[in-house]
């Protein structure tokens, strides 16, 4: 690792003064950020590598609260359904149809999507088998992210799909045990029961319950994506979905529901009171037909909201890009044009997923001390602003770019992309295997 230098045309700090630093180089020993150096006072012999990109703009990396890595094989089969459809005919099949190699492939080609578009730390909702799989490649990867074990023990949608409460909560304990915290804190664990109807009382009790065992880990669901979905919650339980969390205990700050599209003043004064985070996806919500989840009214009730690509079957992409266009676009018709500017979600999508997840200590914008998880983009593109304030940076990024924009990508000061190569995967290897293996998972249906 050692010293080294990335020169950048201008750094976006996204730091609390949302600084933007020009002709300032950033200094990164071994895994962190140690100095911001005047680009005339740089002696680069004292550095074991100079990355000269006066071309490039330096901004943290994205981070993701609410992605699914089991589902990226399935893109594209399963399409025009609505949520509940959605799992009974297609994704929980095709969940249940996977072994360690059809998961190690597409924990692999989601991670190796994620980063080529920048995203350098996500929180998986995991799958219901096979867990260590997902941990050893996030392990090997290098980027940074949460996951755990998908919790299902109940299913009436697909019941093949399940697990007993009892085996559900041995290897939840067994698998944050393993690999909470694990390379050097880069991997950590999140307690992620998949919704309310799919889990037993006692099961979402229980993870909240041992997550006081394993300080920083996260509690990840999903909630009020769907009016169908809200219905049978409010058939079985005669409470709306966030009432009934909060019922049984399991809101608070390091909760994170993924959506929460239909939900009722009382619901949101619960989100509130428990400070619990909004994952809003949406790129998922309107393929899904779920709906447009309030978000300029979370933002100003002073509840906390970030972004996700959820999974590649509901998308189609894992693009922090299109979240970031969208989540702003979506609202503007119905909230007003100021609403959702550029800098509020760029920063939805970098410092505010950071503090959702409770490591902004430590990642989710560049300062000094922070770990180096850094990506540069080059908006020289005939297709971005070409003006070069710092007033068009924000819309240049949220508006016109795409993950091809990104360049290079570090986590943890090690570049993982560099000039657009892969240093961790060998890209035409993955999608060969991915392809075969979705033939071998497609015939154990
Ligand atoms: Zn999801």
């Amino acid at each position: 690792m050692g010293k080294i230098l990335i020169i950048p045309k201008k750094i976006v700090t996204a730091d609390a003064k949302n600084t933007i630093l020009t002709d300032r180089a950033v200094e990164i020993t071994d895994d962190k950020i140690t100095s911001f150096i005047l680009i005339n006072e740089i002696h680069k012999e004292q550095y074991d590598e100079v990355y000269d990109s006066s071309n490039l703009i330096l901004i943290p990396g994205f981070i993701q609260t609410h992605v699914h890595l089991s589902q990226t094989l399935f893109r594209g089969l399963a399409e025009d359904l609505p949520l509940l459809e959605w799992l009974r005919l297609k994704i929980f099949p095709f969940e249940n149809a996977h072994n360690n190699e059809s998961l190690k492939v597409t924990v692999q080609l989601s991670i190796n999507e994620l980063l080529m578009g920048g995203t350098t730390t996500f929180l998986d909702m995991g799958t219901l088998r096979y867990g260590e799989v997902v941990f050893k490649e996030m392990i090997d990867s290098g980027i940074r992210g949460f996951s755990g074990k998908c919790l299902i023990d109940i299913n009436d949608l697909y019941p093949e799909f399940k697990s007993s409460t009892n085996d559900e909560i041995n290897e939840i304990k067994n698998l944050a045990q393993s690999f909470h915290n694990s390379a050097d804190g880069r991997i950590k664990y999140s307690f992620s029961p998949r919704f309310v109807l799919s889990c037993s009382e006692k099961l979402l009790k229980e993870a909240k319950e041992i997550m006081k065992d394993f300080p920083g880990t996260i509690y990840h669901t999903h909630s009020s994506e769907s009016v169908d979905e809200i219905n049978e919650v409010r058939k079985r339980f005669h409470k709306e979905n966030i009432e009934y969390f909060n019922s049984i205990g399991v809101l608070d700050d390091h909760t994170v529901l993924a959506h929460c599209v239909h939900t009722s003043e009382n619901e949101r004064k619960m989100l509130r009171d428990r400070n619990t985070r909004i994952a809003h996806c949406p790129s998922a919500n309107m393929k899904l037909g779920s709906g447009i989840a309030p978000i300029p009214q979370y933002l100003k009730e002073g509840i906390s909201v970030t972004l996700g690509s959820d999974g590649a079957p509901c998308n189609n992409n894992l693009s922090i890009f299109n979240e970031m266009r969208l989540a702003s676009l979506i609202q503007k018709p119905i909230h007003g044009t100021e609403v959702m500017d550029a800098k509020t979600i760029f920063r939805m999508a970098t410092i505010e997923g950071a503090k959702a997840l409770h490591i902004d200590q430590e990642v989710g914008s560049i300062e000094i001390g922070k770990k180096a998880d850094l990506v540069l983009i080059d908006l020289d593109s005939y297709s971005n602003s070409y003006s070069d304030s710092d007033e068009a940076i924000y819309s240049d990024i949220v508006f016109s770019s795409t993950t091809e924009n990104v360049r290079s990508v570090m986590v943890d000061g090690r570049w993982i992309v560099k000039d657009r190569d892969s240093l961790v995967y060998d890209q035409r290897e993955i999608i060969t295997t991915g392809k075969e293996e979705l033939k071998n998972l497609l015939k154990r249906l």
